[in-house]
């Protein structure tokens, strides 16, 4: 028992030792991941259950590395955002974005706003509002046809900070929502003072929605929405019954892998032409 305990204890050991051996290596390949074209933009429809008709599209970052294969955003924007890495990054998903956006417009496949995810060390960065300017001058998209989607955790960093900067960008035209609502430290007390168009429910309560504890918790952002005269977004929806009970609460757009998964460029534009444009 004592030898099977050792090795146990070894065994786990190894473990931490790999995990740490890959944190490193995708803390120095990610360094050369945005010159060697290794990130990719997947967008996730977002649709309108009311209208039966795309509503929006979010962009969801993909990295594709060489020997690891996929490297999922929630493992490598935690790195990108500790080095720094992710203002750059940022950058550049937003020009590449806006570009997308408007040669889907110009091919006349769809017309929606499109959202960009944002990590708080580029609202600190100071740098966001420049590089919004930059994305939207250099690809021509009305400003309109740009979201971002923010946390409740860049709410709350500096909250006149990012109240002063949210107002630049809505000044620009942008739109903005507040991503995972109800999950963070709950910015309930000032959200009315902060500048934002939408919230999403996050995934969490959409999963559990069969339960009436939860339901009153969806109600209840439904009900907040409103009253902030608000959009209100459904995240992570999979099933009908799901969308039946947002629908009686009075939510009308959703996400999630019911309507469409992430897809690539090409993906993308399949879907769109199977549901009628
Ligand atoms: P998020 O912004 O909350 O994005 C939603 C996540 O839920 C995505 O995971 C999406 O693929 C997944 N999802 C959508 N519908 C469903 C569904 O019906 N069921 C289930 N089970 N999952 C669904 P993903 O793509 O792995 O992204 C994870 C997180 O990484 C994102 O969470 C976001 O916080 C972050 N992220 C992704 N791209 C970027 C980016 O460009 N910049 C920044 N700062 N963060 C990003
Ligand atoms: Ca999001
Ligand atoms: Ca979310
Ligand atoms: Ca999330």
């Amino acid at each position: 028992a004592k030898t099977a305990g050792k090795n146990q204890f070894q065994l786990f050991d190894e473990e931490t030792d790999r995990m740490h051996v890959r944190k490193l290596e995708l803390e120095r390949d990610l360094r050369k991941a945005l010159a060697n074209k290794e990130l990719r933009i997947y967008y996730q429809p977002k649709w309108d259950a009311e209208r039966n008709c795309i509503s929006g599209m979010e962009a969801l970052l993909r990295w594709e590395h060489p020997r690891l294969g996929m490297v999922s955003p929630a493992e490598f924007i935690p790195i990108a955002e500790e080095t720094g890495l992710i203002v750059s990054i940022t950058r550049w998903v937003l020009i590449e974005v806006c570009r997308q956006n408007r040669s889907w417009q110009q091919r006349d496949l769809v017309h929606v706003c499109v959202s960009v995810n944002m990590s708080i060390r580029v609202f600190e960065s100071s740098m966001l509002c420049e590089m919004v300017e930059e994305a939207l001058m250099e690809s021509g998209i009305e400003p309109g046809d740009l979201e971002l989607e923010i946390t409740e955790s860049i709410a709350m960093y500096d909250v006149q900070d990012t109240i002063r900067q949210l107002q630049h960008l809505k000044g620009l035209g942008v739109r903005v929502s507040m991503d995972d609502f109800g999950t963070g430290y709950s910015s309930l007390g000032n959200l009315d003072e902060i500048p934002i168009d939408a919230l999403k429910i996050d995934q969490m309560f959409i999963r559990q929605s069969a339960q009436p504890s939860k339901q009153a918790i969806i109600s209840t952002i439904i009900a907040i929405a409103a009253h902030l005269k608000l959009e209100v977004v459904a995240e992570g929806v999979e099933t009908e019954e799901q969308i039946g009970f947002l629908q009686s609460r009075g939510c009308r757009m959703m996400q999630g892998y019911y309507y469409g998964k992430p897809m690539d460029v090409d993906a993308l534009e399949s879907w769109l032409l199977s549901k009628g444009g």
